[in-house]
């Protein structure tokens, strides 16, 4: 591994030890295609179904229910937009968030430009939604509701068990992306009644290009991804079974008691680097708050005074990878619609904050080194005057 600190693990994470050494296996001595009825076939099918049973376990779902895709942005996409054309005849109504990735918002925007309404959820200046709202916006022309299980900015998590156990009785289906909660929290699909997930193996220290959909039993719309038979129909092209290896063999190392401690030691992390600022007489804020009942990976702050270009460039030149408010646009530094939902458009923290986010490998070192970069960054813009 590089000497990087790299404290960005909520855009992606290195690829494990045991990850590394399955896919290197698999690149090997697993190649036959999977949809072949020969023994290299039936030995590719096997190590896929092999993964795909982890995997359903992992969220307590069907195995049949799992449909391997490039990740979470295929999944989300699928998930909106096949959801919406094979159920317009029941209505054209979609719920969502103000706050979720761009894989959900912007099929959500070229639905609205095909005569579709969505109503996005807004947020208050921790990132939750209100159920009320939630309430409020339900009708009987909605056919969709996909809120996030986590937000992967500023680590907001949403009422998913309500909002589950609300739509029960309704003809709306549930999706849920959880490409940033999985591997932290509890997920259960049947205890909060979710009809489709999203996730993605390389938030996991597995490989990239490979995630998951789970569609429960009953949805029946079809892959947009059109083609061969391959994954019985769920899903064209030929299985990258090395990746999907790799998949399962992340989603392995992390039980119910490792995502309990990753959140409790995050937590720490948090107050730690909270603590650290403070004693030395950083002026910063939170952007939502630190709260046990976040995804404790994600840290958010608004370092007052100090733009993200500059501090983002400074940490990058002492060797530390954080991210701009905005995770996911390009350089990240183009505004955060997060933040911008969370504290307006005119609000100095869409300029002035950083996204910091933890990973198994990072240690009170690290943080110790990050805060020394930012503690220098800032020091030195205050002391030259300069309005960075
Ligand atoms: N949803 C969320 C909440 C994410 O954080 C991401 C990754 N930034 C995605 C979807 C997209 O996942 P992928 O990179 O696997 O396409």
């Amino acid at each position: 591994m590089s000497d990087e600190i790299y404290l960005d693990n909520a855009a992606t994470t290195p690829v494990s030890q045991e990850v590394y050494e399955e896919l290197m296996d698999k690149y090997k001595n697993v190649y036959g295609n999977a949809s072949t009825l020969y023994g290299l076939g039936r030995q590719s099918r096997a190590v896929m179904e092999h993964a795909r049973d982890i995997i359903a376990k992992s969220i307590n779902a069907d195995t049949d229910d799992i449909i391997f895709t490039s990740g979470g942005t295929e999944s989300d996409n699928t998930a909106i937009m096949q959801t919406a054309l094979s159920r317009q005849s029941l209505g054209k109504h979609i719920i969502t968030t103000a706050i979720e990735h761009e894989a959900i918002l912007k099929p959500c925007a070229a639905l609205e430009k095909m005569g579709f309404k969505v109503t996005y959820l807004p947020v208050d200046e921790n990132g939750n939604i209100s159920l009320a709202d939630f309430k409020a916006a339900l009708d009987d022309q909605t056919i969709l509701v996909s809120i996030m299980t986590g937000n992967n900015e500023v680590g907001s998590v949403m009422p998913i068990h309500e909002i589950g156990e609300i739509l029960k009785n309704h003809q709306a289906w549930f999706h849920t992306d959880a490409v940033q909660a999985y591997g932290l929290l509890n997920i259960d699909v049947q205890r909060d009644h979710i009809d489709m997930l999203s996730t993605s193996a390389h938030k996991i220290n597995g490989p990239k290009m490979i995630g998951f959909l789970y569609k429960r039993n009953g949805i029946n719309f079809p892959s947009f991804v059109k083609g061969g038979d391959q994954e019985e129909k769920r899903r064209a092209g030929t299985e990258n079974v090395p990746a999907i290896a790799g998949f399962g063999k992340a989603v392995e190392t992390i039980t119910e008691a490792e995502k309990a401690h990753r959140q409790a030691k995050y937590l720490q992390f948090k107050k730690y680097i909270a603590d650290k600022l403070t004693e030395n007489g950083v002026d910063f804020e939170v952007n939502g708050q630190i709260s046990k009942d976040n995804l404790n990976h994600v840290f958010n702050i608004w370092l007052k005074g100090i733009s993200t270009y500059v501090m983002q460039t400074n940490l990058d030149l002492a060797g530390i990878a954080v991210s701009g408010g905005s995770a996911c646009t390009a350089g990240s530094i183009e505004p955060s619609h997060v933040l911008v939902a969370m504290y307006g458009k005119d609000s100095p923290r869409i300029s002035e904050s950083i996204r910091i986010s933890f990973g198994r490998y990072n240690t009170y070192e690290d943080l110790d080194q990050l805060v020394a970069a930012i503690v220098k960054t800032v020091n030195r813009v205050k002391r030259k005057g300069v309005k960075a």
